[in-house]
């Protein structure tokens, strides 16, 4: 008799429902999703090139509504003319944009990045300030791009909210809010002080490459026992962190 073989679950077959750790509290499942994270991807990694903050903040700016791989198609040759915010002003706007014209938005980036490099000669002696007020005061830089560089460049345990971290907080019951700053709210509130710094790379990772938005990869998911969204049927079985090392590999 052949081998019924079970539909891999859709978007529309991913549901609400209780996690499977039901003897955990919702701290301890909420510390167990992220003791996970760290254990199958100890030092995780976003995907955007750069150099130094300056070049961060650049690739960042260019990244809202592009693909990572995208700006670093983009950025590898404009970071070798033009790493400091000196450089882009001398390679000026129209140099820029003709440097990143794949780039959707490239116009508008390009007007930023060369504001933003202006802003930081004027008031930052060059140099990306640590403050997330400095930041955001910058053109082009809106909360996600501050906390990215609070980060990434300084270390700092910020969380940006994108649209991977977003589902992904839904789906695992980690934050229920409407808008990203609620979700970002949430997440702070419950996510273990010591997984913090790493908490955003993770998440993120997780959305792009396992629980992705329209097929979730719940077979390979690492934290698929204490979902609060799989499909009931779906038998998630051991901690898979193989399996979650491979896709995010
Ligand atoms: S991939 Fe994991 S986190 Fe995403 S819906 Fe499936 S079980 Fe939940």
């Amino acid at each position: 008799m052949p081998k019924t073989l079970r539909p891999r679950p859709t978007a529309r077959a991913v549901k609400r429902t209780p996690a499977r750790g039901g003897t955990k509290s919702s701290s301890e499942r909420v510390a167990e999703i992220f003791r996970r994270f760290a254990k199958a991807n100890p030092e995780p990694k976003g995907e955007l090139e750069y150099a130094n903050p300056f070049t961060l903040l650049v690739a960042v700016v260019l990244s809202a509504q592009a693909t990572d791989a995208g700006v670093n198609k983009a950025t590898e040759p404009l970071f070798k003319v033009a790493d400091t915010p000196q450089k882009m002003l001398e390679l000026g706007e129209e140099g820029l944009r003709e440097r990143i014209k794949t780039i959707g938005l490239y116009r508008n980036k390009a007007k930023n990045v060369i504001g933003l490099s202006r802003a930081l000669i004027a008031e930052h002696r060059g140099e990306v300030p640590r403050q997330r007020e400095a930041l955001e005061a910058l053109p082009g830089v809106g909360r996600k791009t501050a906390n990215v560089v609070l980060n990434t460049a300084f270390g700092e345990p910020t969380l940006a909210v994108d649209t991977h971290v977003f589902r992904v907080a839904h789906r695992l019951g980690l934050a229920s809010g409407k808008t990203p700053l609620e979700v970002e709210t949430g997440l702070l509130k419950v996510i273990p002080e010591r997984y913090l710094q790493h908490a955003h790379h993770w998440l993120i990772l997780h959305g792009r490459y396992v629980c992705q938005a329209r097929r979730p990869r719940c077979d390979a998911c690492v934290v698929c026992d204490l979902c609060t969204a799989r499909d009931k049927w779906f038998d998630c079985g051991p901690p898979k962190v193989a399996a979650q090392r491979k896709a995010l590999s």
